[in-house]
């Protein structure tokens, strides 16, 4: 089955809900980063709730969450659009080595949770709290409520296979609407609780669709937009190309004589881009 994230809205309790799987996008992130132990489950956790949040912004918005821990995965960066593309990577990725397996371990208990957003206005928004229990969702949640003012409720979940591998993933965000009203998302909370955990709800077979019927029960809801999401990446050669230039003919002449070859490595989806020593040559001449 496809990525996607389902939109629905709740006249009723004036809320709106989100419901994404996200099992391929988190499962290719993983193997291009050939993530280990907690790192996998940190990166699929960062992705959707990447997901979940981009899904909320308006058209060519952008943004980027980016976790940052004493732990010794160090930290989670993951950027999203309104067009369901993520992209992200942790810091350090192999973590089983290192024998941790639990995320908020690997994250660490003190550090930071930053969003940025590119709002097309002036300036970049930019909301920053601190991490209060390294369990992405709870964190998540937390700073919806505290700097974004929004009463909100996220949950993440996956399953990672012996081989390190995402089995399936996916997550939920309940978030209330103006007039904003704290008590109808605690109570939503609290059906969620006595539902199964959603990570045992998508593993065994349940749809966005599915999740969103048991959540609300009895409470009419409509569903706005079933969206595609996909890990996506807009590093490109040519991109690579600029960057190498912004070095300097200098610098660039120095990787000639040292590796004869320049690679440049994209923090967000692996892909390398390797230069030659003619294509390194000609940027030289290019630039002086
Ligand atoms: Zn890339």
């Amino acid at each position: 089955m496809n990525d996607y994230v389902l939109r629905t809205i709740s006249k009723e309790s004036n809320i709106r809900a989100l419901f994404a799987l996200t099992t391929n996008l988190t499962r290719e992130a993983g193997q291009r980063h050939q993530t280990t132990g907690a790192a996998t489950h940190i990166l699929a956790d960062s992705l959707t709730g990447g997901a979940l949040l981009g899904a909320l912004l308006k058209v060519r918005h952008r943004m980027a969450i980016k976790i940052e821990g004493n732990g010794p995965a160090r930290k989670s960066v993951v950027e999203s659009d309104s067009y369901g593309h993520v992209r992200g990577y942790v810091a350090v990725p192999d973590l089983a080595a290192q024998g941790v397996t639990s995320p908020s371990e690997a994250l660490g208990t003190a550090g930071l949770l930053t969003v940025s957003k590119d709002l097309k206005l002036k300036e970049l928004y930019e909301g920053i709290v601190h991490l209060e229990t390294s369990e992405i969702d709870r964190d998540l949640t937390y700073y919806l409520n505290q700097s974004e003012q929004i009463p909100s409720h996220v949950s993440l979940g996956v399953a990672v296979d012996d081989n390190h591998e995402v089995k399936i993933a996916g997550g939920l965000l309940i978030q209330s609407l103006p007039p904003y009203d704290e008590s109808v998302v605690d109570q939503f909370a609290d059906r969620l609780q006595e539902m199964p955990p959603l990570i045992d709800m998508l593993v065994e077979g349940n749809t966005p669709e599915d999740i969103a019927a048991l959540l609300y029960g009895d409470e009419p809801y409509d569903i706005l937009e079933s969206r595609p999401l996909s890990f996506r990446c807009h590093c490109s050669r040519e991109r690579s190309r600029k960057a190498l230039m912004l070095i300097g003919a200098d610098e660039i002449q120095q990787l000639l004589d040292d590796m004869g070859q320049a690679v440049i490595d994209c923090h967000f989806c692996h892909d390398r881009y390797v230069f030659s020593a003619d294509e390194l040559a000609n940027l030289v001449k290019e630039l002086q």
